[in-house]
């Protein structure tokens, strides 16, 4: 049995209450994990403020701050195979997904450190003679950064990478439900020779550790990935200190095919679009709206498909499709599938938990044409669940497209350029993939609307969201200062 431990200050703690992490695969219980509650949250947010405030950490120069950010990156290489195999084993994502997804978020971390020494002021052309105006970029302060349990490497990176770029500091809290690569993440950040406190990593549940931490006066921001019930919950608990967020949520994406599509891309990119991750990926294309002239067709591919895909063992290279993070999860997706079968949704092809030890689901699909508002259509799964709707006219696949209270992500296929840009046009979305789904950056910003939330992570624009400007005002002219008082 393996036991994890917190990373506060530069020095790994061991908690005074630890809870068991079961192994998705098996439902077995495989390690222990330090349950941070409210002595550890403020110890961590301490250490944080601390580290922003030290000469060591304030007064470093943003380029050294790269240089660190880059060993960080090479580091996170030559540690991937174990971080993947970590992953993998506390969160039943499967391995080639992790080994795949780890050696890229290397790549964030070099992004940003080359962004460090990028974030520039400015000089305004002010209109008064003798004053000289130029705008800092200053750090906004303490970070906390929260992420759910899928892909926590990569949803953390996007808050560690561009935070420490403009020179804040950060407490992350990874999820409760498979914390152990973001645990073993902090002793390969340990020997990147950052000064100690600027990264802090604990774990615990929401009420107990998320919600103190968010309601810390001494934490400046909260960046949060997670469901939007959470978040309402974190944007009332800061607001009380009135610290900034940035919110990255849930979605119940479109993915819309016109008839004159790709279609061996357009099933490929569906199969990889929704049952990747298992369906816990908040882009998943979970939505499908296709032609009514081709439906018949594109959904028996994708049922030939999703009923080929080999399920099994996520730590075996083989793998396609591994068990849900959770019991719960998989509990909750035949719920959904339940419900909205009996708003008479037809079931294509899965639909009810496997019968073997974990947290099996297999690939589902529902043809919801003709249901009567089933909940699969508005509510997110968070697991290998497809619903299909049908369209006829352009216009309707607009509508359909936009029929929902979120707004991540949507993929457009058909070989028409010129409906391709109405439809890029038209949809409501914080990412519109063309011909393709799932590409991701760090180039590239990322991030929704509505119930989808705010912000963007990823990009440069990422990095100053985590500055704040100061204005300074010089005077130049050596005159002296007239009295106020004296009138002339
Ligand atoms: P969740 O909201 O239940 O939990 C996310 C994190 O918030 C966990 O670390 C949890 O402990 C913490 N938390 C819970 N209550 C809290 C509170 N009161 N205060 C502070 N923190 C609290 O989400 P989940 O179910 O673990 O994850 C799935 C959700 O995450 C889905 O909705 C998914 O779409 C979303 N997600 C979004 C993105 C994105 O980038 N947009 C990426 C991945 C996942």
């Amino acid at each position: 049995m393996q036991t994890f431990q917190h990373y506060i200050g530069g020095a790994f703690h061991t908690a005074e209450t630890q809870f068991e992490s079961r192994d998705p695969a098996t439902g077995e219980v495989w390690a222990m994990m330090p349950e941070a509650r409210e002595a550890d949250v403020e110890a961590a947010v301490q250490a944080a403020e601390d580290a922003f405030f030290s000469p060591d950490w304030a007064g470093m120069t943003a380029s050294s701050r790269g240089k660190l950010l880059l060993r960080l990156a090479d580091l996170i290489s030559e540690n991937a195979p174990k971080l993947a195999e970590l992953e993998t084993r506390d969160t039943g994502k499967i391995i080639r997904e992790t080994s795949a997804q780890i050696a890229y978020v290397a790549e964030y971390y070099r992004y940003y450190a080359g962004i460090a020494d990028k974030i520039e002021g400015a000089h305004l052309p002010i209109d008064k003679p003798d004053m000289e105006v130029w705008l800092r970029r200053e750090p906004v302060g303490v970070v906390a950064a929260i992420v759910p349990w899928n892909s926590q490497l990569f949803l953390s990176a996007v808050k560690i990478g561009p935070a420490l770029a403009a020179g804040c500091t950060v407490v992350l809290k990874a999820s409760e439900e498979g914390p152990a690569p973001m645990l073993e993440f902090a002793r390969i950040f340990d020997q990147a020779g950052f000064p100690p406190g600027v990264l802090n990593v604990i774990t615990g549940f929401g009420p107990t550790c998320g919600a103190v931490l968010t309601s810390h006066p001494k934490v400046a921001h909260v960046a949060f990935t997670g469901g939007p019930g959470t978040a309402r919950a974190i944007v009332r608990n800061s607001a009380e200190n009135l610290a900034s967020t940035s919110l990255e949520l849930g979605g119940k994406s479109p993915f819309i095919v016109f008839e004159d599509a790709d279609l061996d891309s357009a099933v490929n990119a569906q199969v990889s679009g929704i049952f990747a991750a298992t369906g816990q990926s908040c882009v998943a294309g979970s939505r499908l709206v296709v032609s009514a002239k081709i439906k018949d067709e594109f959904v028996a591919r994708l049922k030939e498909k999703a009923e080929a895909v080999a399920i099994g063992n996520p730590q075996d290279m083989a793998t396609e499709v591994g068990p849900l993070c959770t019991a719960a999860q998989s509990a909750h997706a035949q719920g959904l599938v339940a419900k909205s079968v009996a708003c008479g949704a037809k079931l294509v092809t899965g639909g009810q938990p496997m019968m073997r030890p974990g947290h099996y689901f297999p690939p589902t699909i529902l043809d919801c044409d003709g249901a009567e508002n089933p909940p699969c259509l508005t509510q997110e799964f968070f697991g290998p669940v497809l619903s299909v709707t049908s369209f006829e006219t352009e216009a309707e696949a607009v509508q359909i497209a936009n029929d929902t209270a979120y707004g991540l992500a949507s993929g457009v296929f058909t070989r028409d350029l010129t409906r391709a840009h109405r439809m890029i046009r038209a949809i409501r979305a914080g990412i519109v993939w063309v011909n393709t789904y799932r590409a991701v950056s760090p180039i590239a910003p990322f991030g929704g609307h509505g119930l989808s939330g705010h912000g963007r992570e990823g990009g440069l624009q990422a990095a100053l969201d985590y500055t704040k400007v100061k204005a300074v005002w010089l005077r130049t002219s050596d005159d002296p200062i007239p009295d106020p008082f004296v009138m002339r």
